[in-house]
């Protein structure tokens, strides 16, 4: 039956939420009155958070019947108002000091605004247009300031250091599966890396497949970085034991310590033993556009793959992030031609074929505009900024005998804990300090062990926190390590 004029427009004003040619103003302004809210919330922040408790947010959550649309736009606003904005934790607030979270560039913040509503995905040339050459010239710029070889190099935008590293690993794994003769296809894979590496790490071998025993974690020297000796040890033992060491991970920037592993010592152990060199950058990567600390990465160049997250120092928002190769044919162990994506035969430029992914969001966007309104240096120079402020914080924590620094920062975190604690456990009292400051709201600290022992640690990626705000933060760790729960009831 055709529909009746009365049926069609009805169902057009159903429809208006959704965006297109006819519903531009209602577009401009649902997203307009979102950044005014966001915008006059920011202006009202006083603490990185408000103390609030899982307990008391559940229960505003579930009380919302999503059955009952709210159809009011404010209506809408004010209820993501108190049960998200209220309590969110803020990256932007100079006391926020714990997790690898940036505050974001505008730039980014502009590029998000304009490939939400466009929406690309960037798993075919069909579905993005220009986007898919964007992203190319973003990892082919990566590659490049990594000093990968600009004719063999590529790589592809992920969602995370997490996916990045397993699908380097998965890359390694297929590479020494087909470069295997047909017994060494069955000798175990083995994997190093040190043991202050990521644990995406062993999460990846368990993906593959391969189980947590494939991975081999090697000391690391009183700086935190891989010792090269137990390495080559390791390499040995293996390889003794009838096994392959398979891949390499190098951490350039541990997410706790900062540290970064002795890349070119690493690289000649890798290349001696056949192995696959995958350096994590996660963290390390905003080195590829310092003024002054580019040359703690010298030797990256030499990797077979590498992680970079731009969105912890590159100051993007979550999620930017990508795998770099050396030798772009290895991504053909992601490649599956699908009849209706991406044909054998098919010519266009199609980034499905390299990864894990098939829907991926425009994500290199955020990259592209920053680098275009800011520049690389200006990221840079923020970058070097932080790990400056890190080093202050260094020299005023060591000098105050309260406190036990094990670590000389080479990024921009500080792993810390307090010692005056007025008698008490060690480990009770850096617990306590960290969760009544959370509790407070004053300030966000995060929390890590060394040696099986409480430390709290401080994360400085923001380029507005001065070295009076972390002397602010130390004196309350101090009172709150120092006041016993007996005391303070
Ligand atoms: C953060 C981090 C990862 C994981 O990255 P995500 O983006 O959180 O998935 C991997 N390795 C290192 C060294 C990291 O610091």
């Amino acid at each position: 039956m055709p529909q009746s004029p009365d049926t069609h427009t009805r169902f057009r004003r159903a429809a208006a939420p959704l965006l297109g040619g006819d519903t531009i103003e209602e577009y401009r302004r649902a997203v307009g009155r979102g950044v005014d809210r966001v915008a006059r919330h920011l202006e009202g922040v006083q603490a990185p958070f408000s103390g609030a408790q899982p307990e008391q947010l559940e229960a505003a959550v579930a009380e919302v019947d999503l059955d009952r649309p709210l159809r009011s736009l404010d209506g809408a606003l004010d209820e993501i108002q108190r049960l998200y904005l209220d309590d969110a934790v803020f990256f932007h607030h100079p006391r926020y000091l714990a997790h690898l979270n940036c505050p974001v560039a505008i730039p980014a913040l502009l590029a998000e605004a304009i490939l939400a509503p466009v929406n690309s995905s960037l798993d075919t040339f069909d579905q993005s247009g220009g986007a898919t050459l964007i992203e190319r010239r973003l990892v082919d710029w990566t590659a490049e300031r990594l000093g990968l070889p600009a004719q063999t190099a590529d790589g592809v935008f992920t969602s995370g250091g997490t996916q990045s590293n397993l699908q380097a690993l998965h890359l390694a794994r297929d590479e020494a599966l087909a470069r295997a003769g047909t017994v060494a296809k069955m000798q175990p894979l083995r994997i190093f890396v040190s043991e202050a590496g990521h644990f995406s790490v062993v999460k990846s071998a368990r993906l593959l497949g391969l189980g947590e025993d494939a991975v081999t974690a090697i000391p690391t020297d009183d700086g935190k970085r891989m010792r090269v000796d137990a390495l080559g040890e390791a390499l040995r033992g293996s390889v003794a034991r009838g096994e392959r060491p398979m891949a390499i991970v190098a951490t350039a920037g541990t997410t706790d310590f900062g540290s970064i592993d002795p890349l070119p010592e690493i690289a000649a152990l890798a290349h001696e033993h056949g192995a696959w060199l995958h350096v994590d950058a996660a963290y390390g990567c905003g080195l590829l556009v310092s003024g002054r600390r580019r040359a703690l990465l010298d030797g990256i160049e030499r990797a077979d793959s590498v992680t970079v997250d731009f969105h912890k120092s590159f100051f993007q928002p979550i999620s930017s992030s990508a795998v770099l190769v050396r030798d772009g044919a290895t991504l053909r162990h992601v490649t599956h031609h699908a009849d209706y994506l991406n044909p054998q035969a098919s010519l266009t430029p199609n980034q499905v074929d390299k990864s894990l992914q098939t829907t991926r969001r425009f994500d290199a966007l955020k990259l592209w505009l920053t680098l275009r309104m800011m520049g690389a240096e200006r990221i840079g120079e923020l970058f070097d900024h932080v790990c400056d402020t890190a080093d202050a914080a260094f020299q005023l924590l060591d000098a105050d005998d309260r406190f036990e620094v094990p670590v000389r920062p080479t990024l921009s975190t500080l792993v810390f804990r307090c010692t005056d604690t007025g008698g008490d456990d060690l480990d009770r009292a850096n617990r306590r300090a960290r969760q009544a400051l959370m509790t407070s709201g004053d300030a966000v600290v995060a929390a890590t062990k060394v040696g099986g022992e409480q430390f709290l640690k401080f994360t400085l990626l923001n380029p507005a926190t001065t070295l009076e705000d972390i002397a602010a933060v130390i004196e309350l760790i101090a009172d709150h390590a120092a006041t016993t729960e007996r005391q303070a009831a």
